[in-house]
């Protein structure tokens, strides 16, 4: 096997994968319709539901063609039952995104918004819960991967539970990264994609969660002719298969790096992650960058850190710098602060990320930004 040319990337995913993972992908032609096929999804998909130890009589995993964002959707138009509305507790982009679903479907939902560097108030979420007993579905983001703001789902989920709703939180960017128990924290459904805690690529998304609210799902409005949670289930559980056809290199690389997810193990990734992103994070400190989150709050899994109030900087041209040496960096997602992002994501170590601040900071000399760099005002100093 060739080593193929590492690149850290230190953008919210994709993320830095293994050769391994890669390779895994070089296989003979299959169609996916053969027997074979069908018998490594159902292994993934029992995997998939371990990963958040989910009893496998109680939950199950359903797979979809396409990146991250196909699961909010599916999520979302399958799950509200007919003449309920949708709550969604908003702090950020990726949350922004379910109430845009939302408004895509002509669904009635009510987006509650929160600012992008604080949790959602669950004083104020269930005010509107006791105001809106139609509501049938409670969505959020459990990272916040806009600004890396961990939001308290085990809390939100007791709470869409006290009032009768589904509870279904977008996991992408903490899934098979920062332990998750989807009973004891409340979650009926979250999901993900291949390409960021798993390791793999991008292609492969899936849905963990009840299978008694997907059964009970059959009886909702169907909105969507492709991306319909219950009739993708069903076709799973009737003939193994996804109803159209797979993104079959995709599934072979993700069944490596699930091998290569429980050789690790749980306790040890989550580790190997907490220390890139304390790495990440002192280099941050040292060189004088502000963050939106402030150190309690954060996810332990994406930096958002502050352009500097210094002439000289430009990120484009940071970023290209750091670009050719094999270093990728990531521009944030907050409307009204300038910001960029530097993840823990991915098969990278702390030996990485020092690195990785070697690089920075060259290129912060030969961009002629002071360090350590200068902000005017106080702005970020409470993180
Ligand atoms: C990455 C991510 C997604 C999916 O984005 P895609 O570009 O569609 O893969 C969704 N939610 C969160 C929180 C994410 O981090």
């Amino acid at each position: 096997m060739q080593a193929i040319k590492r690149n850290i990337l230190l953008n919210p995913g994709p993320s830095t994968t293994t050769d391994t993972v890669k390779y895994a992908q070089v296989v003979p032609d299959v169609c996916p319709r053969e027997k074979e096929f069908a018998g490594l999804m159902k292994g993934l998909r029992e995997d998939l539901v371990r990963i958040v130890h989910g009893d496998l009589q109680k939950y199950t995993s359903v797979l979809f063609c396409g990146s991250g964002t196909i699961n909010i959707d599916v999520a979302i138009n399958s799950l509200l039952p007919e003449g309920k509305k949708v709550l969604v507790l908003d702090n950020g982009a990726y949350s922004a995104r379910a109430a845009e679903v939302c408004q895509y479907y002509g669904l009635p939902c009510i987006d509650l918004k929160f600012p992008v560097d604080q949790r959602p108030d669950l004083d104020k979420a269930e005010e509107v819960l006791e105001e809106n007993p139609d509501i049938g579905l409670v969505h959020t983001t459990h990272n916040e991967t806009g600004t890396g703001i961990l939001n308290p789902i085990r809390e939100i989920g007791a709470l869409a539970h006290k009032y009768g709703a589904t509870f279904t939180v977008d996991t992408t960017s903490t899934y098979a990264m920062r332990p998750i128990h989807i009973e004891e924290d409340n979650i009926d459904f979250c999901m993900a994609s291949a390409q960021k805690g798993l390791m793999a690529f991008t292609g492969l998304s899936f849905i963990v969660g009840n299978r008694e609210l997907i059964e009970r799902s059959k009886g909702y409005p169907k909105r969507s002719y492709y991306c319909n949670l219950a009739m993708q289930y069903d076709f799973f559980e009737r003939t193994g298969e996804m109803h159209f056809t797979p993104p079959v290199q995709a599934i072979y690389a993700a069944i490596q790096a699930m091998k290569e997810y429980w050789a690790e193990g749980e306790e040890a990734k989550w580790a190997r992650h907490t220390r890139v992103f304390n790495a990440i994070n002192e280099g941050l400190d040292e060189m004088g960058f502000r963050q939106v989150v402030r150190p309690e709050w954060r996810a332990g899994l994406v930096s958002s850190a502050i352009y500097p109030d210094d002439p000289n900087w430009d990120f484009e041209k940071v970023h290209d710098y750091c670009y050719e040496r094999g270093f990728t960096i990531y521009p944030g997602k907050i409307s009204a602060t300038d910001t960029f992002r530097l993840c823990a994501l991915g098969a990278i170590d702390e030996a990485d990320i020092k690195d990785f601040f070697i690089v920075f900071k060259e290129a912060l000399a030969a961009t002629g930004v002071k360090m350590p760099v200068v902000y005017r005002d106080r702005k970020g100093e409470a993180g």
